[in-house]
């Protein structure tokens, strides 16, 4: 869990639609090369114990394989979330995907596709979210200006490669209480080959092109 995870949930916190958030842990089997749930829970257990006030957060795991079906997961996400009392459900970029193979919004955009009170849920759909160093905080292309090249940007590829290969990463990418759980799980952790993913390289104007299409 990464600074903009943790964006995420804060953003949820602020916006005033909710008096709490649950960081609900998918927690069973998952493609080679993804974090086990074992240790992304004490990430999520450092998170919440250094950087949020433990009465607006929980944290529960849901012991379900990933199926890594992108917008349909995403669906399903909601579905279950509803049932445990959930009123929204935070939706970023390329939710449950693996790989390219969905767009990085389609899992926002399939919940307009649903006929109206399908869910009584509401989706929290939130754009691409880095660290900015002239913004000097969190930000997203909603709300930043600002170059590529002033973004913390790190996709979860290049994070594993980061960690398996030894390589240090910028303190705005990830509280140093959660890089150090993850640090000590690479250090045994079997290594995967690392394929490049094809957002990795996404500018802000490709990105346009992208959610423009979809509308
Ligand atoms: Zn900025």
């Amino acid at each position: 869990m990464h600074r903009s995870h943790e964006y995420l949930v804060k953003f949820a916190l602020e916006s005033g639609a909710v008096d709490g958030a649950i960081i609900h842990a998918i927690v069973g089997a998952l493609k080679a090369g993804d974090i086990p749930g074992e240790t992304r829970v004490k990430c999520y257990e450092a998170l919440i114990n250094n950087w949020f006030p433990k009465q607006n957060i929980a944290l529960a795991v849901y012991p379900m394989e990933m199926r890594y079906g992108g917008p349909r997961e995403a669906l399903l996400h909601a579905v279950f979330r509803q049932n445990f009392g959930c009123k929204y459900l935070i939706v970023g970029r390329d939710h449950a995907g693996v790989g390219s193979y969905y767009g990085p919004f389609d899992a926002q955009t399939i919940f307009d596709e649903l006929w109206p009170d399908a869910l009584e849920l509401t989706p929290m759909k939130i754009n691409w979210t880095f660290y900015c160093y002239k913004c000097e905080s969190m930000a997203s292309l909603m709300t930043c200006p600002h170059g590529k090249e002033d973004r913390v940007i790190v996709s979860g590829t290049q994070f594993r490669r980061a960690m398996q290969e030894g390589a240090e990463l910028p303190k705005e990418f990830g509280r140093s209480e959660v890089l150090a759980i993850l640090e000590e799980y690479y250090q045994t952790a079997e290594k995967v080959e690392i394929k490049k993913h094809a957002y990795e390289d996404l500018t802000p104007e490709m990105l346009k092109k992208i959610q423009e299409g979809k509308k």
